[in-house]
């Protein structure tokens, strides 16, 4: 009865039966795996009874594949993910010693997984470090293969580092390294390519959802050629691609220049009222103040990838942490999706029925939304906002909660679904 889900003229087209292959993940992902399984299955059969169904195809990597077949990351894992395209991963440890790097990044490399979406929302009853977290909406499209991260970096007297700095200063005249001698070297690759992907799928994302803005988030007053020109092709393809859909702050100011600023204000809320998606732009450590103080005034966040990983953080701190911050790596033109918790293995409390859960289903939840399963998705929301209202909550969140009442992983689990109204 399993089909294959498919990319069909550009669309992913989702069967009724399909298959997810799952990696539990190291330490935690143990404990977090099944029962997040169990949540979602409840909330299918809630939603469509059993006309849809998920068959969980359990694929290996981290400490469990090392054991059974010598490898961190086998192929088969990888051919799964291929085959099927949209999947889920629990936190895998970074394998000590040589090898892979990080197996995540591998993931990402291989199956070419160009965003990292986080969505950030707030529910009842959560501990915040902020004013109003009911106001917190935000989705981050972090740039997921370019930038300093892309891995380019050179030691600091090594051959080809001085090789390199012999390059820069004597072919390409460079005289700003201030001590050349003890200096080590990052490039930061940022494409006009890499960057049109990026901000297309958050626009996109942003019609699909109606939400009401893109923020580019950037420091282009300082590094111009890579995270100002990704702010100028981010606003040329909004202007380019999207006109009817989109009104960019940098229009606003040309007709601010143009014709006044009362006009500029009227076609901005000309904008507003037909629901177009409001384009503007933040240098990031502005960006960090605004979303703390006024996290309204941002809905979508398009970032390059060393921003995006500070962003992400921060933002997740603001509604309760790690424990329940979900994500996934997604590349919108292929349709390979990984969904994924957004902490690690946390070797501290794995075995001991503390983990909090919350991470992987609200990612699992994602991937629902993505597979266009929307009713189910809304059931995990509604009960879980539940339980967290009653104050059930796992021991991370019950430390900073009064009068809250302890769970256990499987517990929290079976919470949110006897709470599926
Ligand atoms: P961590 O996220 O594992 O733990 C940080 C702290 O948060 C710990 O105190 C832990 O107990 C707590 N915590 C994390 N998730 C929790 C949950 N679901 N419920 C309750 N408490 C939770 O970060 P770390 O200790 O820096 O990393 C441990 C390992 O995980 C390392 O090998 C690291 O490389 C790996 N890691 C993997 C991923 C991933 O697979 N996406 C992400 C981050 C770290």
């Amino acid at each position: 009865m399993t089909e294959k889900t498919k990319i069909v003229a550009g669309k992913l087209v989702v069967p009724n039966y399909p298959v997810i292959p799952f990696i539990e993940g190291d330490g935690i992902g143990k404990d977090i795996s099944s029962p997040s399984q169990r949540v979602i299955d409840a909330a299918v059969t809630k939603a469509y009874g059993d006309t849809k169904k998920i068959t969980w195809k359990e694929v290996l990597a981290g400490e469990k594949a090392y054991h059974e077949t010598g490898s961190y990351l086998p192929d088969e894992t990888i051919e799964a993910f291929k085959e099927y395209l949209i999947g889920i991963k629990g936190p895998l440890q970074t394998p000590v010693g040589g090898g892979i790097r990080s197996l995540n990044v591998a993931l990402r490399q291989t199956l070419d997984l160009y965003v990292c979406v986080r969505p950030v929302r707030w529910f009842k009853g959560v501990p915040s470090p902020i004013r109003y977290p009911s106001m917190v909406d935000m989705h981050i499209f972090r740039e997921n293969t370019e930038d300093i991260y892309a891995g380019i970096e050179y030691m600091m007297g090594e051959d080809e580092t001085k090789k390199f700095r012999d390059f820069l200063v004597n072919e390409m005249g460079v005289d700003k390294i201030r001590f050349p001698e003890s200096s080590s070297f990052g490039v930061k690759p940022i494409s006009k390519d890499g960057s049109e992907r990026l901000t297309k799928a958050a626009i996109e994302y942003a019609i699909d959802r109606q939400l009401p803005s893109v923020t580019i988030v950037h420091k282009g007053n300082i590094m111009k050629f890579t995270e100002g020109a990704f702010k100028n092709w981010s606003y040329d393809l909004a202007e380019n691609e999207f006109a009817e859909q989109t009104f960019t702050w940098r229009q606003y100011e040309a007709l601010k220049e143009d014709k006044g600023e009362l006009d500029a204000n009227k076609a901005l809320e000309a904008a507003k009222k037909a629901g177009k998606v409001i384009v503007k732009d933040s240098i990031t450590d502005a960006f960090l103040q605004e979303s703390l103080l006024h996290p309204w005034d941002h809905s979508v966040i398009a970032t390059m990838n060393l921003n995006g990983d500070y962003v992400s953080d921060q933002l997740a701190a603001m509604v309760g942490g790690i424990g329940i911050s979900p994500g996934a790596n997604i590349n919108y033109q292929s349709g390979y999706a990984i969904f994924e918790a957004t902490h690690g293995t946390a070797p501290n409390i794995a075995g001991t029925g503390k983990a909090n859960p919350g991470s992987l289903i609200l990612s699992a939840v994602m991937m629902l939304e993505y597979m266009g399963w929307n009713d189910a998705a809304e059931h995990v929301y509604d009960a879980m906002e539940h339980v967290f209202a009653k104050r059930k909550v796992t021991s991370d969140l019950h430390a900073q909660m009064e009068g809250a009442t302890l769970l256990t992983t499987s517990e929290f689990a079976d919470a949110i679904i006897r709470n599926m109204h």
